[in-house]
């Protein structure tokens, strides 16, 4: 395949907790490897299953802070009672490698990207296809207490009211048409004429000749 020279884009994927965007974020990332995940530093408490370096790096508030002070952090903000933020360097790593980057964070963050890149970043909101398939999944979820399940749903309106400040909207009814969807945004925003910054070699390659 020829490949155009472009720069990498920022995928950014939100969504009310239990619309089930970790699920597909992780097979979207499975099947890319352009794509690298941004892995967020976190406050909050491990959950069982979760792999520390893998799904977030778990580290206490001092940390976070210190962090917020140094600026390594390329957006932060509270959810639920607990810190969250995107780590600057691994970001800029992956980009400067030509790599696209996936993150995985709210709406509060992705206003703080939206100020500080305008066009290599790609908003896409997923929706839960019902608000009682919403509970049903962050009951099947189960890790977290009845009142921390009371309060997202609480909040997951107020989330879903960001969805027109994105891009892309879908619903997650089912989790093989939703990463099909993605991957169909992802090629389509790889193949956007203002991304490319240069012709392809064999362009180039006629063009020295002539
Ligand atoms: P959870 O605790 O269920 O893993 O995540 C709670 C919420 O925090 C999710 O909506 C998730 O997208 C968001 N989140 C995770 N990491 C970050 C981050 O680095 N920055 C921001 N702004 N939100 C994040």
């Amino acid at each position: 395949m020829t490949n155009i020279p472009r720069r990498g884009l920022m995928l950014v994927l939100s969504s009310p907790s239990g619309a089930g965007k970790t699920s597909i974020t992780r097979a979207v990332l499975a099947q890319d490897p352009n794509l690298t995940i941004s892995v967020s530093v976190t406050t909050r408490a491990q959950r069982p299953g979760e792999i520390d370096g893998t799904h977030y790096h778990f580290i206490d508030q001092a940390t976070f802070d210190a962090m917020v002070r140094d600026d390594a952090l390329l957006e932060y903000a509270r959810v639920f009672g607990n810190s969250y933020g995107t780590p600057r360097a691994p970001v800029e790593a992956a980009l400067a490698a030509g790599r696209d980057v996936i993150f995985d964070i709210d709406w509060q963050g992705t206003q703080q990207l939206h100020q500080r890149v305008r066009d290599d970043l790609v908003g896409v909101f997923v929706l839960p296809p019902t608000v009682d398939d919403l509970e049903k999944r962050l009951r099947v979820r189960a890790q977290d207490s009845d009142a921390v399940i009371a309060s997202r749903m609480a909040k997951a309106s107020d989330e879903m009211s960001h969805w027109p400040e994105y891009d892309y909207a879908i619903v997650n009814d089912d989790l093989a048409t939703s990463i099909a969807q993605i991957q169909a945004i992802l090629t389509a925003e790889r193949l956007r004429r203002s991304r490319q910054t240069g012709l392809p070699a064999f362009v180039r390659a006629l063009q020295a000749k002539l």
